[in-house]
């Protein structure tokens, strides 16, 4: 069977993702900050190494998939560590235990949320993966409202561009390992609940997230499209962002391809 590390594995999409890995009988090594195999914080350097020794140990160095899902929707600093940095970490970390593997697979989670406005310094410093001067900038950002939303968005917008960047180089494409995202729209996990808990709250936020095909998700919906891009039949996709929205993308892009 195959061996998968899926991040984020105690709540919605990651615990989604194990629980169908499992089912389809492979061995899933789940990583949180509680109920885990692997107990680690990924917003920080000591959890990192953390995260890769107890991977390296409990699967006795080889995994054949890494499913980078753990993240936060706060408009604090921290999203920026977990969701951008810990998803680095957790990608190029346990990259050289993909290498054992006939069939490697790597998939993050990022968000149409990409799509929504950004802040452009910020998507700047991710992007030269400067992590103090990011979160820096982060917390400049977090002090006033108007800008408190444009952390999680330029994030996810910068997780997106770092996947369509590296997925072609020697690292990844170049070592047999398709490398892509998805990008999910609104998914009813505990991180959306106070969002999405009254009608109101859900009329007001499918305006900024438009999802006309069957709207709000259950995660299970995202954890298939994970699953099969982690999986052995994925032998061409590269460097993807797979929108499961619901039709926000096309709504919001439009032409765009
Ligand atoms: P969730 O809150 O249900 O699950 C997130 C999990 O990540 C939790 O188990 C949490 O403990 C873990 N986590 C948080 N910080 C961590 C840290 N420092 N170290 C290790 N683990 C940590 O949320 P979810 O909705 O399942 O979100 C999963 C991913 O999907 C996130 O990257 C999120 O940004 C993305 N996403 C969610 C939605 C949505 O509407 N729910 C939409 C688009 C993208």
């Amino acid at each position: 069977p195959r061996t998968a590390v899926v991040t984020g594995s105690a709540s919605g999409i990651g615990r989604s993702t194990r629980e169908l890995l499992g089912q389809r009988g492979e061995n899933v090594i789940g990583v949180d900050v509680r109920d885990a195999e692997v107990v680690a914080d990924l917003s920080g350097a000591d959890g990192r190494d953390a995260m890769v020794e107890g991977v390296r140990h409990l699967s006795g160095g080889r995994v054949d998939s890494v499913y980078a899902i753990a993240g936060l929707a706060a408009p604090t600093p921290a999203t920026v560590a977990v969701d951008f940095f810990g998803a680095l970490a957790t990608l190029e970390g346990l990259r050289p235990l993909l290498s054992g593997s006939p069939s490697p697979r790597a998939v993050l989670v990022s968000s149409m949320a990409a799509l929504l406005p950004s802040d452009a310094e910020l998507v700047s410093l991710l992007t030269a993966e400067d992590e103090p001067a990011a979160l820096a900038r982060a917390e400049v950002l977090a002090k006033a409202a108007e800008t408190t939303g444009l952390i999680y968005s330029s994030t996810k917008l910068a997780l997106s561009r770092w996947v369509r960047r590296r997925a072609a180089s020697a690292d990844w494409a170049g070592a047999g390992i398709p490398l892509n995202a998805v990008a999910p729209g609104i998914i009813a996990t505990p991180m959306a609940a106070a969002m999405i808990s009254t009608a109101e709250q859900r009329r007001a936020l499918l305006e900024r997230v438009p999802m006309p095909l069957n709207g709000i998700a259950e995660p299970i919906v995202v954890a298939r499209a994970l699953a099969w891009l982690g999986g052995e039949e994925n032998t061409h996709l590269c460097g993807q962002i797979v929108y499961v929205d619901g039709g926000s993308d096309a709504v919001l892009r439009g032409d765009a391809v």
